[in-house]
């Protein structure tokens, strides 16, 4: 499943309409200090469904939304829209009709977010599992933070096989189990 499009609207820094078309090959993001590579990153890893405001540089999951800056007043809500290639047919049944998906995530100061697959609301654990069975997500190994090489060679075994689980594509069937298991 390969990602086409990212979306952003009042994310961070990004307080305009701003699109990124993901082309296929190598990608690479460059720009000055400050200019929003980061963000970029943060912006995908909060579609696919991170919920830790922390691993997004926050304080608080609001703090996503763009603050204000420049002559620009803040925002109230922030959106973020990724377009996926479904052509493959790989993702799960319920969102399988289509060759591609939008998964977008949103945002509005002080009433959470809501996530939503080709404009239909979906829980954020559908859109975890999406992500999941495609290898990939907010805690995907794919995605390597800065310092992260040293904490996995430092982690407990047991923390080192989830992210080997993950990279291997099994965690979303780690994760249904116990789902089943506390119904
Ligand atoms: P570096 O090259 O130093 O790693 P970068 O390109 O990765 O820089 P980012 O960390 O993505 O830059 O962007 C930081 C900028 O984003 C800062 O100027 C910060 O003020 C701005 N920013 C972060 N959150 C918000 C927000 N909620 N509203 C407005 N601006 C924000
Ligand atoms: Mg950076």
């Amino acid at each position: 499943m390969h990602f086409l499009r990212l979306r952003l609207l009042g994310f961070k820094s990004f307080c305009e309409h701003t699109e990124f078309l993901i082309e296929p090959g190598l990608t690479g993001v460059v720009g000055p200090n400050g200019c929003g590579k980061s963000n970029l990153v943060e912006a995908l890893r909060w579609v696919m469904g991170e919920n830790s405001f922390k691993n997004m540089r926050a304080t608080g999951m609001d703090d996503v939304i763009f603050a204000g800056g420049g002559s620009r007043p803040a925002r109230n809500v922030a959106e973020v829209g990724l377009v996926l290639d479904n052509s493959q047919r790989s993702a799960p049944a319920a969102f399988n009709d289509e060759d591609t998906l939008e998964v977008t995530r949103r945002i509005e100061r002080e009433q959470g977010s809501v996530y939503r697959v080709n404009g239909r609301e979906v829980r954020a654990k559908d859109v975890q599992l999406l992500f999941a069975d495609a290898s990939t997500g907010a805690r995907s190994p794919a995605l390597v933070r800065q310092g992260q090489i040293g904490e996995i060679i430092g982690a407990k075994p047991q923390a080192r096989r989830r992210v080997l689980e993950e990279a291997a594509g099994i965690a979303g069937l780690h994760s249904r189990r116990h789902e089943a298991e506390l119904r």
